[in-house]
C-alpha cells in the first residue's frame, strides 16, 4: 500500500491530535504533535524567565535554541510518542495552562519556527507521518497527499480543552479556557510568518456535531481515497 503524508491543520482544540493519533495507529504511520515541540520551547523559556506577562528575552531564546534538543520517544503505556526536552520528559509540563498562555507569543519568532520546520521536514522526509498543527498543508509539506484543516465552534472547543485539564487534575475555569482558545487562535492567523490558514488544497472538516467514530470514519474513507485504494 502506498505510504503518504497526512497534514492537519486548524484550530486550537479542534481535535487535531486525537484523529491523528487514531490515524497513525490505524495505518501503522509516525505521529508528529508539532504543537509540543512549541510548548516545549515555551517551558524553557517560561524556566529561564524569559517570557512573563510583562516580559520577553527574544534575544535569549534565539541564542538559546541551538542548545535545544527536541526529541519524541513512544511510550506503549499511553500509545502515542511523548515529547522530550533535552533529555527530560516534559509532556505533562507542557500542558499546563501557563505553558497555553505563552505558547502563541513564542510561536511568533521567525527563529523557532525555522528550527522546529526544519526538524518537523526531517521527520516526515520518507512520508508514512500524520503531522498536525498550524502550518503544516501551508509551510511544512505543502505537497502532502491529504491536507485536513479542522474546525469547530468555540464552545465546543473550549469545553473539550476544559475537560481535559480537569481531567489531569488541573484548577481551571471554562471562562480561562475559551478565553484563552480564541487569544491563541487570533494570534495563531494574524503573525506575520506562517500564520494559520487554510491551505487551497486543505479538505475543511467540522466535527462541531460529531461523535469520534463518527469522524475518524469520514476522515478515513478520505485518507483511503487520497492512498487509492
Ligand atoms: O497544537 P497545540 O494547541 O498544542 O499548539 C500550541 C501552539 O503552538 C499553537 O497555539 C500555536 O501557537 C503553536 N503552533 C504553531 N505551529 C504549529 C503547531 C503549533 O505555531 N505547527
Amino acid at each position: 500500500m502506498k505510504t503518504i503524508t497526512i497534514a492537519i491543520d486548524g484550530f486550537s482544540s479542534t481535535g487535531k491530535s486525537t484523529v491523528a493519533k487514531q490515524l497513525a495507529n490505524k495505518l501503522k504511520y509516525i505521529y508528529v504533535d508539532t504543537g509540543a515541540m512549541y510548548r516545549a520551547i515555551t517551558l524553557f523559556a517560561m524556566q529561564h524567565d524569559l517570557i512573563g506577562k510583562e516580559h520577553l528575552d527574544k534575544t535569549a531564546i534565539i541564542a538559546a535554541l541551538p542548545s535545544l534538543n527536541i526529541s519524541f520517544k513512544y511510550n506503549e503505556k499511553v500509545g502515542f510518542a511523548e515529547v522530550f526536552l533535552n533529555d527530560e520528559n516534559v509532556e505533562k509540563e507542557i500542558r499546563t495552562l501557563q505553558v497555553s498562555q505563552f505558547v502563541s507569543i513564542i510561536s511568533t519568532i521567525s527563529e523557532v519556527r525555522r528550527k522546529l520546520v526544519a526538524q518537523q521536514q526531517e521527520m516526515g522526509k520518507s512520508g508514512g507521518i500524520v503531522m498536525d498543527g498550524r502550518d503544516i498543508g501551508t509551510v511544512v509539506f505543502p505537497s502532502a497527499e491529504l491536507k485536513l484543516f479542522m474546525i469547530a465552534s468555540a464552545e465546543k472547543r473550549g469545553r473539550r480543552r476544559y475537560d481535559e485539564l480537569i481531567e489531569r487534575g488541573d484548577d481551571v475555569k471554562l471562562e480561562e479556557i475559551v478565553e484563552n482558545v480564541l487569544k491563541r487562535d487570533h494570534i495563531d492567523s494574524t503573525r506575520e510568518d506562517s500564520p494559520l490558514v487554510k491551505a487551497d488544497d486543505a479538505i475543511e472538516f467540522d466535527n462541531s456535531d460529531m461523535t469520534l467514530e463518527e469522524q475518524f470514519d469520514q476522515i478515513y474513507a478520505l485518507v483511503e481515497k487520497a492512498i487509492g485504494c
